[in-house]
């Protein structure tokens, strides 16, 4: 079966947050399963792609309404990322820097679609399944089965995942011309509320489409963004999936970028070594309990929260507890982490921006890692955090409640709270606190976190048996 998946982000070409790591993760589960799964993802000039070969496989010219655009389908030479890597490259559209928040990121985004559209077109290829990851490739079904140029691909079946249901990537219908050759009758698919909608229009057309987890699914015919009538009426369509994880990528006992590797054997002491790096290098106390927070600094996590709950717990605890915080995003937010760094030094610190080794040796060092989410379609750093032996803190939402029992229930490991509010996670910490002094009790939810299985396997073999579904006779 072969499986393009379409995505903006693929670890470790280019990441920002859990799509990346997904797209990286689930087709080489799917490969090691049995499919030929491949990634194509826009080319950008970065780290990865600077330091890696490429042969290019396709080169043709598109047009983005009346802009000539030549493109080229790059293909990494080795195959050493346990999948098939195409990049499509637009010079001087799609070969910049970063991912997101050009002016014209709404070009580089359909051209990205169409070009791929494109060279699958004109190459012959027929693919059994096209799997189109949030709106950046949420064009793709309407344009398979209702532009004139892409016929002979009308009965490739098609998947959507929402991995952030929250971005649409909607845009006037001045745009429209953008899109070439489409059936008139069709462009209703296009739309919400008055605009061009990509999410709503994957949603509507795709066969089917996922959510990263069972929760967050029903969730969305409640809060996402304005599309939740949409979701309830395409309900039957839906299907959760947690994701999984990379258990190569975050495996205590071999991740190349943390200090001192461990197992639940070894693990209290594995941990405190990586604690004592840790605050060595940001100046706090690895005899108290480190509580950590990594990630996006924004309302969607509820970071605006934590500045306030971190005062009141320093201000009630003294030098009891340490506070790490990694992340970067909204400039008041970065700012008010800032002050606190300076008003409680030896007790809070803050690194602001984006630092992939510096997040692993946090998840190994760690005691707590908090996430007071308002919006969680799925959550990685909460599995992350569990199979490194770092409790997680979270508010009941999505993937959260899906991945996370509160060790006051049977078999549970973790801290639950339901507010998004300063209280609720003013009273988590108190708990973990106490926690913090019971350690055989903490050693003991520690080894049960490191047990859990959120490897890939399950999950991948889930998205295998939709694929199924779509296609019996493949
Ligand atoms: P989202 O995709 O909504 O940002 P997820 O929990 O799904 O959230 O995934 C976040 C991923 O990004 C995790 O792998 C996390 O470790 C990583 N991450 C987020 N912020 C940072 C940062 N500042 N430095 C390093 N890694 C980060």
């Amino acid at each position: 079966m072969k499986i393009f998946h379409l995505s903006a982000e693929c670890y470790p070409v280019a990441k920002v947050g859990g799509l990346a790591d997904v797209v990286g993760a689930l087709p080489k589960y799917q490969n090691l399963a049995g499919l030929q799964a491949a990634v194509v993802m826009p080319y950008y000039d970065r780290k990865f792609t600077q330091e890696n070969e490429f042969d290019v496989v396709f080169t043709a010219v598109t047009l983005l309404n009346t802009r000539r655009l030549y493109f080229e389908i790059l293909k990494e030479k080795t195959d050493k990322l346990g999948f098939e890597l195409f990049l499509v490259r637009i010079p001087g559209l799609l070969d910049r820097e970063n991912v997101y928040s050009y002016p014209d990121e709404r070009e580089q985004f359909i051209a990205f679609q169409l070009a791929f559209l494109d060279w699958i077109s004109y190459s012959q290829q027929t693919p059994d399944v096209i799997h189109c990851h949030d709106h950046h490739s949420g064009l793709v079904p309407f344009l398979l089965y209702h532009s004139k140029l892409y016929r002979r691909l009308a009965n490739v079946p098609t998947v959507f995942t929402i991995h952030n249901g929250q971005y649409h990537g909607a845009f006037g219908w001045e745009h429209f011309q953008y899109l070439p050759e489409v059936d008139p009758a069709s462009t209703g698919l296009l739309d919400w509320a008055g605009g061009i909608n990509p999410l709503a229009a994957a949603v509507k057309c795709s066969w089917l489409y996922t959510t990263v987890s069972p929760t967050y699914l029903r969730e969305l015919t409640i809060n996402s963004n304005g599309l939740e009538y949409l979701f309830y009426i395409e309900r039957a369509k839906g299907h959760g999936i947690i994701n999984g994880i990379d258990t190569e990528v975050w495996n205590p006992l071999k991740d190349p970028m943390i200090p001192s590797h461990f197992n639940t054997k070894t693990l209290a002491k594995g941990k405190q070594l990586n604690k004592e790096v840790l605050c060595t290098r940001f100046g706090l106390d690895p005899s108290k309990p480190l509580f950590t927070f990594i990630g996006r600094l924004v309302i969607e996590k509820g970071a605006d929260l934590l500045p306030e709950a971190i005062d009141r717990t320093l201000a009630q605890y003294g030098d009891e507890v340490n506070f790490f915080i990694l992340g970067s995003g909204d400039k008041d937010m970065e700012l008010a982490l800032l002050e606190l760094k300076a008003k409680y030094p030896g007790r809070c610190n803050v690194f602001i921006g984006y630092d992939e080794s510096l997040a692993h040796v946090v998840y190994a060092g760690a005691d707590f890692l908090m996430m007071p989410s308002r919006v969680e379609p799925c959550g990685l750093n909460q599995l992350y955090s569990l199979r490194y032996g770092t409790m997680p803190l979270v508010r009941s939402t999505g993937g959260l409640i899906d991945s996370v029992i509160d060790f006051g229930d049977e078999g549970g490991y973790g801290i639950r709270f339901n507010q998004v509010s300063v209280d609720d996670i003013c009273h988590a910490i108190n708990r973990a606190a106490a926690l913090y002094q019971n350690q055989p009790q903490l050693q003991i939810l520690r080894k049960r976190m490191m047990a859990l299985d959120f490897s890939w396997d399950r999950s991948a073999k889930e998205y295998i048996n939709l694929y199924e579904s779509l296609n019996p006779l493949i």
